[in-house]
Order: structure tokens, then C-alpha cells, then sequence
């Protein structure tokens, strides 16, 4: 007889990792296909930040901004070892394009939004103070400001969260690649590659959590189901030696005013990124681009005179993910970044496709995406509660 799974998911990202810990908790059998490795796509290319976002404020996005700082605040109880509340800074020159009463307003909303606990504090550096500010160029620099938010490694974070989801019992096959499904009255049929063979399976539910290939994972499935209009934005960072160590410094670039991180990372290095970049072609092989790098350093001499020296003048590393975003005409930067859940059917689902989202919100995501499935599960009993469960660096 043929395996059953209540939920099978595709993809050990953030979000399948996620999906599959809140099935289990919630009392289902699950199965996690992954074509290559945890966290093999987006969910180890991203800038780390488990952060409410404070340029969402910007689009108007406060819905968003809101439940990231909820999950922020769920994340640094359950994952000490793994988020890191962290100081970020604000350098505010005479050319800087968002002036000091726009920060103040957007600071403010950004702590009422995020409840006002002892996280939620900002403030401005005393002028004494900025020589320890990692050597930032005080040159035109009119006042800096700080506030918090939180840092992860989120490799590390994608797998203590499938460490969980199989401590209580989902099972994860890699390397197995998803190739196709049909969806019947009362099942999906699976079929996935493992170990050089093809297998079946039968899912009561199916989450494609497939991340930059999500698209074209809902497209092997039978009969079709909507796929919305998609496009993939490259973001990419550069590693360079030397160290950052007070905080995250959030710059604009002097080119086009972009937002910048300015990171501490691993080993006293520091991490520089990101890049909004339209892509096509095979997520497997995005790259940096050299004009990317180049962007990148730039941003990073301007602001901290020491990477001009010639030691430090070339990336240890650089890497580069895709954020999916709903397909659209203006620049990606006023895309919504809200998760996209879209389903075959709301009343009787079999499949749910997770499009975009945020490293930040996996939990309430992977929740959400459950609970629009139960209509399809049957009652089970409650194993643990997601937002209970503690997560651990090993
Ligand atoms: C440059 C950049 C910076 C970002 N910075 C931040 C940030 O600082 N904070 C934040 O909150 N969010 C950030 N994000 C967003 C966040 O990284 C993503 O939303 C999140 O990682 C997406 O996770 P995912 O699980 O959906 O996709 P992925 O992590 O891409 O996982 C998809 C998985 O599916 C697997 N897969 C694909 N096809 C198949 C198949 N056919 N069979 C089996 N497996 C398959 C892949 O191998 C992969 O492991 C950033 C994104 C980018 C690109």
C-alpha cells in the first residue's frame, strides 16, 4: 500500500519548515520533500533581519509591519540562541533623503506598532559618543539614530526549525525532488525523485512551499490550478573582512538613496547588502552580478572610510537570493511584501501554494497556511502550540 500523509510539503525553506512544524504540532503526519539541502534557496541569501521593517512604514504596509514585529517579539522568547536583539543605527548627513522629523514620525509609529515594550526604545547618539560607531564617516553627518531589531542566521534558523517539526515526527526525505501531482476528490497523488527513482505518495494536503520555483512547482500539478502573476527580484550581499560590531547601520546609497544594511556578520566580518534586481532564468543559478558588487562597496566606502584601504578592499563572499513579488510595472521596492497563500479550492482545499513573504513571519505564515487547510484535515489532537515550542541552535 501506498505511504499517507495528512500534509506533504515542498520545499525545507523557512516557510516549509514552518508549514511542516505547525501540521505536526497541530497533530498531523508530515513529509517534507527537499530537491538539494535545508534551506538551500532564499532562506540562506537573506539579509537576516528579524525585523518589523521599518521602509515597509513607507507603502503603507502597517499590517504587515505589525504582525512582523509580533512575531519578532515570539521569536527572541523561543529562539534566544538563534535572534539576537540587535542596535541599529541611522546616519542622517546633509544629502540624506529622509530628514530627522520623518524618522522621528516613522520611529514612533514603528514602537506604537510594535507595543511599546523595552524592545521598541529609540533614540538619537550623542555627538560624544559617534567616534565609537565603528569608524562611520562623520563628515556632513548631522545625527544618528538608533533603534532595535533583531539578527538571526537564517540557515541555522531553517533547520532548528525542521529539527523541530521532526522531534515531533515529520519526516523529511533530501535529496527528493517534487515532480508532479494530481488532485482528486479525497487526495493528491504525489510524485517525487529519491535516490534516483520515482516514488508515489498520497498527501490529504499538499503545501507548495517551493519558494523561488513555486510557480513552476504549482504548474506540474493536475488538473491546473490559478497561479498568480510572479516575477523574481534578485537581492544580493557582499561579505568584506573587518568588523562591525556596535549594530546594523541602515544607510542610503549616496547613488539613489536606496536602503542599505551595514551588518555585523561571522568571524568580525561584516555583511553589505541588498540589491533589488529583476531576474530570469533558473532561480538554482543566481549569482551577484559584478555591478551588484561593485554597488555594494560602494555603499560600504562611502560610509566607512577603512574598506577604502586596500586590505579590505575586496569581498571575502557574496551571495544572492530571489524575493518572489506579485508581478507589477513600478519599482520592487513599492511591491507589497505580504505572503501570498493561494489555494485550488477555499471550501475543499487539496493544495496551497505559499508565494513571497518574509524570513520574519514564517510562524504566523505556516499557521495561517494550516488553518486554511483544515476544512480538508480531520480533527486531531493538539500536539504543542508553535509559539511555545523553543527552538535551539543544535
Ligand atoms: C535578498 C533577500 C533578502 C531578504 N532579507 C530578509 C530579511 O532580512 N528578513 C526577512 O524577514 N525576510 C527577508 N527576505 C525574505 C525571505 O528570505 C524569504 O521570504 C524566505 O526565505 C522564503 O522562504 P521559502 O521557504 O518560501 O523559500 P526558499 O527558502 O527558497 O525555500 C524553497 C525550497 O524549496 C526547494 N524546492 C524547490 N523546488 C523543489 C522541488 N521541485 N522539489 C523539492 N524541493 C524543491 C528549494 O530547494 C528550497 O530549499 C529576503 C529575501 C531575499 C531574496
Amino acid at each position: 500500500m501506498r505511504q499517507h500523509y495528512d500534509v506533504v510539503v515542498i520545499g525545507a525553506g523557512i516557510h516549509g519548515a514552518g508549514v511542516a512544524q505547525a501540521a505536526v504540532a497541530a497533530g498531523y503526519s508530515a513529509l517534507v520533500l527537499e530537491q538539494t539541502q535545508i534551506a538551500a534557496g532564499s532562506s540562506s541569501r537573506s539579509s537576516k533581519l528579524i525585523h518589523g521593517g521599518l521602509r515597509y512604514l513607507e507603502t503603507g504596509q502597517l499590517r504587515l509591519v505589525r504582525e512582523s514585529l509580533h512575531e519578532r517579539a515570539t521569536l527572541l522568547r523561543i529562539a534566544p540562541e538563534l535572534v539576537h536583539l540587535k542596535r541599529f543605527f541611522i546616519p542622517v548627513y546633509r544629502h540624506t533623503r529622509r530628514r530627522p522629523w520623518q524618522l522621528r514620525i516613522g520611529l514612533s509609529l514603528y514602537a506604537l506598532l510594535a507595543g511599546l515594550g523595552p524592545a521598541t526604545r529609540f533614540g538619537t547618539v550623542p555627538r560624544r559618543d559617534w567616534g565609537s560607531l565603528d569608524g562611520l564617516d562623520t563628515t556632513g553627518l548631522q545625527a544618528v539614530y538608533w533603534y532595535q531589531d533583531a539578527q538571526t542566521d537564517d540557515r541555522l534558523l531553517s533547520q532548528a526549525v525542521i529539527r523541530s517539526a521532526q522531534q515531533l515526527g515529520a519526516e523529511l526525505l533530501l535529496p527528493a525532488r517534487f515532480t508532479g501531482a494530481s488532485r482528486g476528490a479525497a487526495n493528491v497523488s504525489v510524485r517525487y525523485q529519491y535516490g534516483g527513482t520515482e516514488h508515489e505518495c498520497d498527501a490529504t494536503v499538499l503545501v507548495n512551499a517551493a519558494g523561488p520555483w513555486a510557480g513552476s512547482a504549482a504548474r506540474l500539478i493536475t488538473p491546473a490550478m490559478p497561479v498568480p502573476s510572479l516575477e523574481l527580484v534578485q537581492g544580493s550581499h557582499i561579505v568584506l573582512p573587518g568588523p562591525i560590531s556596535q549594530g546594523v547601520y541602515y544607510v542610503e546609497s549616496p547613488r539613489d538613496g536606496r536602503a542599505v544594511f551595514i551588518m555585523p556578520w561571522h568571524d568580525g566580518q561584516a555583511l553589505i547588502g541588498t540589491t533589488e534586481v529583476r531576474f530570469h532564468g533558473d532561480p538554482a543559478q543566481v549569482h551577484p552580478s559584478s555591478t551588484e558588487i561593485h554597488y555594494l562597496l560602494g555603499v560600504a566606502r562611502h560610509y566607512f572610510p577603512r574598506f577604502r584601504a586596500s586590505g579590505a578592499a575586496e569581498p571575502s563572499a557574496s551571495f544572492a537570493g530571489l524575493r518572489v513579488l506579485p508581478a507589477g510595472t513600478g519599482h520592487a521596492f513599492y511591491r507589497s511584501r505580504e505572503t501570498l497563500l493561494v489555494m485550488d479550492d477555499a471550501a475543499h482545499p487539496r493544495v496551497l501554494s505559499i508565494y513571497g513573504g518574509k524570513l520574519t513571519t514564517w510562524r504566523a505564515v505556516a499557521q495561517r497556511a494550516i488553518g486554511l487547510l483544515r476544512p480538508s484535515l480531520p480533527q486531531r489532537p493538539l500536539r504543542a502550540r508553535t509559539d511555545e515550542l523553543m527552538l535551539s541552535a543544535r
